[in-house]
């Protein structure tokens, strides 16, 4: 049984159900699938903070990796 998290009903949905592009997953289980969830939403937070570091940071960017 597979299960995916929808993005249009913020629930976890079995195979049969929204479109795939709309949903997360294939997951192994109905749990997993929402902790998909949590971890892609906690994903973008700290995508949000990262965006504010880079833009103090954002002249210190390293470039020697491909001078070689
Ligand atoms: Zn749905």
């Amino acid at each position: 049984m597979k299960w995916y998290y929808c993005l249009v009903h913020n629930r976890v949905e079995p195979e049969k159900g929204c479109a795939n592009s709309e949903r997360l997953g294939p997951y192994e289980s109905e749990e997993q699938a929402s902790h998909a969830f949590e971890i892609a939403r906690k994903r973008n937070e700290e995508w949000d903070a990262g965006e504010n570091e880079w833009g103090t940071k954002g002249e210190q960017v390293d470039l020697g990796d491909d001078v070689d």
